[in-house]
Parts: structure tokens; C-alpha cells; sequence
């Protein structure tokens, strides 16, 4: 009689979870969105914090330079016939590595000899007048100009070998520089140059013109040059670590106008793909450069934040999941009680209403049922019948046989009437040896009927240890507007009529 259930879910419980694990991912990446974006305002923060060191250190790098040159150039200004032991002695504390000065005095033609004498009597080492064929590389000898630009005292820190006494004015790219400062009184830079050494390197240019010298119309009173030349990835990269350790990739162009000209120095460290960017105009004397900065891998590895954002993922996931899996916990938790609850109030119910030893209706249950197909009958106009009955001789069963075959010959004939009738005829056992056999729908004839088969089929067939076990029946069938009391009364004196008038038979109720 117990039923088990299965503890189904429901669609609302399975929308429940799926809301939770929905909620746990969207918190999951709310979180992941502000930490990324406030990693990438932080990561912003430190790349303009690094571009902004690196680009105070080649602005001051640049300056310095020139500033550097300037101080030579007032050193010849200030000094008459300065010896070369001077300008070595003077020029030596300044000049670092990949860096080279020189002293380009102006020399009229018709001063070239008498100059040569006298420096060399000034203790100038020996040298030779001469140009470079600007085509062929040659050395050739002096052409014939009105003044020479002669390359006189060098100091620099490669062993190249540099002749003394050139003139730079048959270099037509250091001529054009070189007439620039003239003309402008100002210190000038070059684009990148090729250097001597073969190398790329910048030259800064310096006029001299002496302050006491008064120009006339036919001479400036240009005294000559003071020229220092620097390697260009020297200026970039003093200071700066392994290329591999670089966190920026800064590349330097000339400005032409307003316009990005050419690059001319690129930093070996690649740029990596990335939205960080940034441009600085650095001025150096007469000159524009554009200075780009691209962060490189070493930055983006050092500002990564992949694996604070891998954690948080793995992190919302698996709180994610604890969530959804103890919200599906309790709601099947939830479900299995209700269930269990359900099962064992209807198993609380049929306990009620059953008879424990037969498993037939109890007395109770029989009157409650009478009642509700009383009124069911009265509106449907259903005829309604009820056979009573009780065993003969009951006691003197029990008193044979003992009771415990009493109880067998009571759960066997209960077996036996429940086989030979219908689903919807309910059998009540309405007191120790009495039963009641409702028959919905039943008019008295059928009913008669069916009394007379169930006798045979009790008195027919011997019990098991007993032997043979005869009933009294009594059959009446409801009467419109008749009351329980009266209808349950009549079957039972029609039963009664049955004992009385020698027992093992039927008697109809009168109506
Ligand atoms: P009659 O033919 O007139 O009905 O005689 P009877 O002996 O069957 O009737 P009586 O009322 O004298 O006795 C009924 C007996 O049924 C008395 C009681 O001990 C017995 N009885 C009642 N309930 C049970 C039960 O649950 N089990 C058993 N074994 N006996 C029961
Ligand atoms: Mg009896
Ligand atoms: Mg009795």
C-alpha cells in the first residue's frame, strides 16, 4: 500500500540554478571589467611615467652637447691663437666616449703658408694641406678658393686615422652645415652623418667670431668652426640597458616643416602590439626631432596582469559553481522532503482508513464513504446498494481453531470477496466478524445477484485449517431521501433475517 515517488525537479528549480550560475558569471566578469580597466589605467599611468624619464634624459643628453660645444667655442673666442696643446688640454675633460672635437680655423688662400709656419712654430704636430675628392674618396690637393676651412686639431677616441690639414670645404654636406652656422651666428646640428669611423652620428657646429674683430663689408670676421660629432646610438642609448631589458621602443625622426621626415634612429628593442603610444618634440639648437614611444614586450610582461585575471576567472568559476551546486543541493534536498512529507501523509491516511489485519476499508472510513455516495447518488439519481454480512458462528471458530485461525479465516475471506468483485465496489469491515460490501451504481437485483455468488463462493470452497465457513447475507438498496442510519439498518436486519432463518443465505431489506 506504501507508494515510492521520484523526486523530479521541476522547471523552476532547473531556471533557479541556471539564474544563479547566469548571476555568478556576470559578477564574475563585472569584477574582471573594472580590474581590467583599472589595470590599464595604471599600465597607462607607468608608460607615461617611463616616457616621460626617458625623454627628460635624451633632451638632456642633446643639450648637454650642445651646451658642451658652446663652451669650447668660448674658449676660442675668448683666447688669441689658441696652440694645439691647448685645445687638447682643454677639450680632453669633455669629450666622452663615441664623441670627437675639432677646430676648423678659416684660412684665407694668401695666408695658407704663412699660417702653416707659424702653427708649427706654435708646436702644432706637422700637417699637410689637402682635400677629399668628394667623388672618388682621393686625397687630392688644395684647390684653388679664396679661404680654406682646414680641419687643424681632432681629438677623438677611435683609432681612425684622420690626416690633419683637410679642407671641409670640398665635403659639400659638412660645407652646407657648416655655412648655415655661419650665416645664422648659431650652433647648428646635421642630420645623421657618416661619421669617419663609418658610423651614424650627428654633428654640432659651433661659429667662432671673434668679439674684437669687426666685420667688414667684404668678411664677416668668421675666426672658423668648432665641431663636435657624436654617434647617434651613443646619444640615444647612454644609460639604457641590454636591449633585451629595454622597455621602450623609441624611434627619433627629423621634422621637415611640419611634416614627419625620415626616421633616423630606431632602438633595437621591437615594439609589441599595443594601444600605448606616445610622441615628444625634442629641439636641439636649429634642429626638430619627433621622438616616438612604443612600449615593448619587457614593459607589457612587466605590467601584466593575465595572471591576477586568470585568478579572478578561476576564482568567479569555481564560486560560480559551489553556488549553483548548493542551490541545486537544496532545492532537490528541498524536493525529497516535500515528497517524503506527501508519501507519508498519504500513508498516515490509508493507515486511517484501513483495517490493519484484513486491509480492507475500516468502520470509519465506511461511514465516511456512506455518506459522501449518499449525496452523490441523491444528485445523480445512481442507485446505490450495500450487502451486509457476517460470518456464521464466528466464535465457535475461534474457540476450534484458535484465534490466530480465526484472524486467517478473516484476511482469506476478505482475499476471496475483493477477487469476485468489482474495482469500484468497496469492501468495509464494520465490525469483528461483519463486512459491508458497497455497491455504487448497483440496483437491487444485481446486487442480490452478486450477495448469492459471493456465499457460494465463501460456503463452496473449504478454508485452510478450518474447513468449511458459511455467511449470513443481507442486501438493501438505498431508497431516495432515506438517511444512512435507516439505510445501513435495514441491510443489517435483512442480515439478521438471513441468521435467523437458519444462517449460509441472502435476505433482501424491505423497502
Ligand atoms: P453468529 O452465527 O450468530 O454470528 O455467531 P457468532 O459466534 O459468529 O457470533 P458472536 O457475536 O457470538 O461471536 C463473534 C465472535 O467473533 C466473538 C469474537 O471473539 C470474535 N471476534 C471478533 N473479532 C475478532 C477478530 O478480530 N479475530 C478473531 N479471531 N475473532 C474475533
Ligand atoms: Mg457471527
Ligand atoms: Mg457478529
Amino acid at each position: 500500500m506504501m507508494s515510492s515517488r521520484r523526486y523530479a525537479l521541476k522547471a523552476s528549480d532547473v531556471t533557479l540554478c541556471a539564474l544563479v550560475c547566469l548571476a555568478g558569471v556576470a559578477v564574475t566578469a563585472l569584477v574582471l571589467i573594472l580590474f581590467v580597466g583599472s589595470e590599464q589605467r595604471t599600465v597607462s599611468v607607468a608608460f607615461q611615467l617611463e616616457v616621460d624619464e626617458r625623454f627628460s634624459r635624451l633632451q638632456r643628453r642633446f643639450n648637454t652637447q650642445v651646451l658642451k660645444l658652446d663652451v669650447v667655442r668660448r674658449f676660442f673666442i675668448n683666447a688669441d691663437d689658441v696652440t694645439e696643446k691647448e685645445f687638447l688640454g682643454f677639450v680632453t675633460p669633455l669629450v666622452g666616449e663615441d664623441e670627437a672635437y675639432s677646430w676648423v680655423p678659416r684660412i684665407l688662400e694668401k695666408d695658407l703658408q704663412a699660417f702653416r709656419t707659424k702653427a708649427l712654430l706654435n708646436g702644432t704636430s706637422d700637417f699637410s694641406y689637402h682635400e677629399i675628392n668628394p667623388v672618388t674618396g682621393e686625397i687630392v690637393p688644395l684647390a684653388s678658393r679664396p679661404e680654406h676651412w682646414i680641419l687643424l686639431y681632432l681629438l677623438k677616441r677611435d683609432d681612425v686615422k684622420i690626416i690633419p690639414g683637410m679642407d671641409v670645404l670640398a665635403r659639400p654636406g659638412r660645407q652646407a652645415l657648416m655655412s648655415k652656422a655661419r650665416e645664422t651666428h648659431q650652433i647648428v646640428v646635421s642630420e645623421p652623418l657618416k661619421m669617419t669611423n663609418g658610423q651614424s652620428g650627428v654633428f654640432f657646429v659651433a661659429p667662432v667670431f671673434h668679439e674684437s674683430s669687426e666685420a667688414t663689408l667684404n668678411d664677416d670676421g668668421l675666426q672658423g668652426f668648432v665641431v663636435s660629432t657624436v654617434r647617434l646610438a651613443s646619444l640615444m642609448e647612454q644609460g639604457i640597458p641590454l636591449p633585451s631589458l629595454q622597455r621602450l621602443n623609441v624611434t627619433l625622426s627629423l621634422i621637415d616643416g611640419e611634416h614627419q621626415g625620415p626616421t633616423i634612429y630606431q632602438s633595437l628593442a621591437p615594439a609589441t602590439p599595443s594601444t600605448l603610444y606616445a610622441q615628444r618634440l625634442l629641439k636641439v639648437a636649429d634642429q626638430n626631432y619627433l621622438l616616438q614611444f612604443r612600449p615593448s614586450s619587457t614593459f607589457l610582461v612587466a605590467n601584466s596582469h593575465a595572471l591576477y585575471t586568470s585568478l579572478i576567472v578561476v576564482f568567479g568559476a569555481g564560486l560560480t559553481l559551489l553556488m549553483t551546486l548548493l542551490v541545486y543541493l537544496l532545492i532537490t534536498q528541498r524536493t525529497r522532503a516535500l515528497s517524503l512529507v506527501e508519501e507519508r501523509t498519504q500513508d498516515l491516511r490509508l493507515l486511517n482508513i484501513t483495517d490493519h489485519l484484513t486491509g480492507v476499508y475500516n468502520r470509519r472510513y465506511f461511514e465516511e464513504l456512506m455518506e459522501r455516495l449518499l449525496i452523490e447518488a441523491n444528485a445523480q439519481y445512481q442507485p446505490l446498494s450495500l450487502i451486509m454480512f457476517d460470518i456464521d458462528h464466528f466464535k465457535y471458530i475461534n474457540d476450534r481453531w484458535g484465534h490466530q485461525c480465526g484472524d486467517n479465516v478473516l484476511k482469506s475471506l476478505c482475499t476471496r470477496i475483493r477477487s469476485a468483485t468489482r474495482k469500484t465496489d468497496l469492501l468495509c469491515r464494520t465490525g469483528g466478524e461483519e463486512f459491508a460490501l458497497i455497491c455504487p451504481g448497483s440496483e437491487l437485483d444485481d446486487t442480490r445477484l452478486l450477495a448469492e455468488k459471493l456465499r457460494a463462493l465463501i460456503s463452496t470452497l473449504p478454508f485452510d485449517e478450518t474447513g468449511q465457513v458459511t455467511c449470513s447475507f443481507g442486501v438493501a438498496t438505498w431508497v431516495p431521501s432515506e438517511s444512512f442510519d435507516a439505510f445501513v439498518r435495514r441491510a443489517d436486519s435483512a442480515m439478521y433475517s438471513a441468521k435467523s432463518k437458519g444462517r449460509d443465505q441472502v435476505q433482501l431489506a424491505d423497502s
